[in-house]
């Protein structure tokens, strides 16, 4: 799996809190941020979106890959996704994970992150493996988090470019 350096994965993450900020969700109030970063170090972010018609609601990770293509950007190198849930727990919903994973290879790490993370970086972000580090960040793979998937080589297309 690919790591970020401590920098980079400190930038992501405070994006994703930033993003959870603008959350809309007057009904379930459950924010949520998501932010993705693009091997040319682009970060784009967003959050869930709710709806009085509530199925027509969007969360904060599709919400990040629809701006970031609609943008031109299609291929990501990291994902990190923070809620107001201080345990690091937060993890993308099923649709989500299966929407992401058109765009991300297998090995791409996600990140789930607290609500509690430190204003400051630090000094555990270098190695996630620590007991303190496990407090705030806890960091899954694509692949973990949706083996045996189904995708683009499926259809026999090579998916994003
Ligand atoms: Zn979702």
């Amino acid at each position: 799996m690919t790591s970020l350096s401590a920098p980079e994965l400190d930038k992501l993450i405070r994006a994703s809190l930033t993003y959870r900020d603008r959350a809309y969700a007057p009904y379930s109030k459950f924010r949520v941020g998501a932010a993705l970063l693009t091997a040319d170090g682009q970060i784009f972010g967003g959050c869930n979106v709710e709806n009085a018609s509530y199925g027509a609601g969007i969360c904060a990770e599709r919400t990040a890959v629809v701006k970031a293509v609609s943008e031109g950007q299609n291929k990501f190198i990291a994902v990190a996704v923070s809620s107001d849930v201080p345990s690091p727990t937060t993890s993308p919903c099923g649709i989500c994970r299966q929407f992401l994973r058109e765009f991300l290879s297998p090995e791409v790490p996600i990140y789930f992150v607290s609500s509690q993370y430190p204003s400051e970086q630090p000094s555990w972000l270098n190695s996630l493996d620590g007991d303190e580090a496990k407090n705030f960040v806890v960091k899954m793979s694509m692949e973990e988090l949706l083996p045996n998937s189904f995708g683009p080589d499926n259809l026999g297309i090579e998916g994003p470019k």
